[in-house]
């Protein structure tokens, strides 16, 4: 079959900026991978629009507008000073004031918030709401430090990064490693340094300080929202379903709760050291308290639930058979091999809650085996999205009721869904949530970009 001159044109373009992105960003392994996904889902658009390529869009908006890296120097309970590595990147304020979290893992570097920001803009995008992209973080472990350890560390991460943020220009919030009480102290460091209560320049905040109801939940239930909408298509629902999550971090708690309400089992959860099996469906008043109240690894479980499972490694999870799979732990946690035993064991429909949870591999996979896949860009939006509207009623000065906040998130999932969906089939690529996701999220951003000049 001969190409199209338009498409052939158009993926000479992608391959050429890849290249020019590979070389600016060598050995920044997660961000490539995020790139080189967008990339191929844009082809068939700057085919059939050939204005993204004379605005070079592409070149553009790989490259952050701006990328912040700070020392953070603390002392710990022993007296010693400590140094960690601040990061915040700005990426693109075509649509709106930065927006993204923050995650304190000794993972972070310069790839891996490169990634999470450039994944942001487009997520922010898709909730249709007025926020551009942006992410940050450290190498800081929480793991193991005392509260004080984390509020004075918390405290200097923020006596730097103040310097770049505020309500219309850069609004963080949390990620991993990064919940309600790290929010609190960075507000607090903020407040005193500028001298002034701007309550819209974190999300995710105490409800008693401009905190929005549902927001702590809003992850968690987006990805459920999203992946029933997923399963109407095909008859299907989470009512009776056997469902895996990976994680017991905010987004999995969450996630495991509502599939739990609307009739799921959910038979397995994890963190970093292991997973636990529970074949009569997880108590999750058990997980919450070991994981929001206790701060305890997940193989304690087991402590109170005797006939419950743990068995140690982060992938073994993957081999339970299941209907429905939500990786919510963190990024490329399903590899090949653990696509193809999801799709061995007859997994129906994978919604990623975490941000790029599979690898580029492991969604060829779930594609060639018509696995319905939700991408994280998508699936996971409902964090961000009721972020924003934190962000709106912090501005009105006022606050909305759990159950508005709710069918608000419901809603916006809703048209994420829809919009991919659509976005996907006007480029033929029927069913293909990864592309359609990729090509609405983007458009917004492009269009803008190019409305505002070079
Ligand atoms: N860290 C979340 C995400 O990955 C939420 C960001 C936010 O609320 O700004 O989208």
């Amino acid at each position: 079959e001969k190409i199209q001159p338009e498409l052939q044109f158009a993926q000479n373009y992608v391959n050429e900026v890849f290249e020019i992105v590979k070389k600016r960003n060598a050995n920044e392994n997660e961000f490539l991978q995020a790139v080189k996904e967008v990339f191929d889902s844009l082809v068939p658009v700057l085919a059939k629009d050939p204005i993204y390529i004379k605005h070079n869009i592409l070149e553009r908006i790989v490259e952050p507008e701006r990328i912040i890296s700070f020392r953070v120097p603390w002392v710990d309970d022993n007296g010693t000073v400590q140094v960690n590595r601040g990061f915040r990147v700005q990426f693109n304020s075509a649509i709106g004031p930065y927006k993204g979290g923050i995650r304190f893992h000794p993972s972070v570097n310069a790839s891996i918030v490169k990634f999470l920001g450039f994944e942001q803009i487009f997520k922010n995008s898709l909730t249709g709401q007025p926020i551009g992209g942006g992410k940050g973080g450290s190498d800081f472990d929480p793991k193991g430090k005392s509260d004080g350890e984390i509020m004075r560390f918390t405290q200097s991460f923020m006596t730097e990064l103040s310097k770049y943020i505020g309500p219309d220009t850069d609004v963080p919030a949390g990620d991993i490693g990064v919940g309600a009480k790290e929010i609190g102290y960075m507000f607090g460091q903020y407040k005193k340094i500028r001298g002034s209560f701007q309550a819209g320049v974190l999300t995710g905040k105490g409800l008693s300080y401009g905190g929005s109801l549902a927001r702590k939940e809003a992850t968690g239930y987006g990805t459920v929202y999203f992946v029933e909408e997923m399963l109407k298509e095909t008859n299907l629902s989470f009512n009776g379903r056997t469902v895996v999550v990976s994680g017991s971090g905010n987004v999995s708690i969450y996630a495991i709760e509502k599939a739990q309400q609307l009739g799921a089992k959910v038979i397995a959860c994890s963190d970093s050291s292991g997973y636990i099996y529970d074949e009569n469906g997880i108590n999750l008043e058990t997980v919450k308290r070991l994981k929001e109240v206790e701060k305890k690894r997940i193989n304690e479980y087991v402590n109170e639930h005797p006939h419950a499972k743990y068995v140690e490694g982060c992938t073994g999870i993957w081999s339970l058979p299941c209907d429905i799979a939500l990786p919510c732990a963190t990024q490329n946690e399903i590899d090949e091999v653990s696509a193809k035993m999801l799709v061995a064991n007859g997994v129906k429909a994978v919604g990623e809650g975490a941000n790029m949870p599979s690898t580029l591999e492991a969604i060829e996979v779930f594609h060639a085996n018509n696995v319905l896949f939700g991408p994280a860009k998508a699936v996971n939006a409902g964090g961000v999205a009721v972020s924003a509207l934190e962000m709106a009623q912090n501005s009105m000065r006022l606050s909305w009721s759990f159950e508005e906040v709710d069918a608000k998130l419901q809603e916006i999932m809703k048209d994420i869904y829809l919009n991919s969906k659509t976005a996907a089939a006007d480029y033929e690529l029927d069913g293909n949530l990864v592309a359609g996701a990729n090509i609405a999220g983007f458009k917004k951003v492009a269009d803008a970009m190019i409305d505002q000049g070079v």
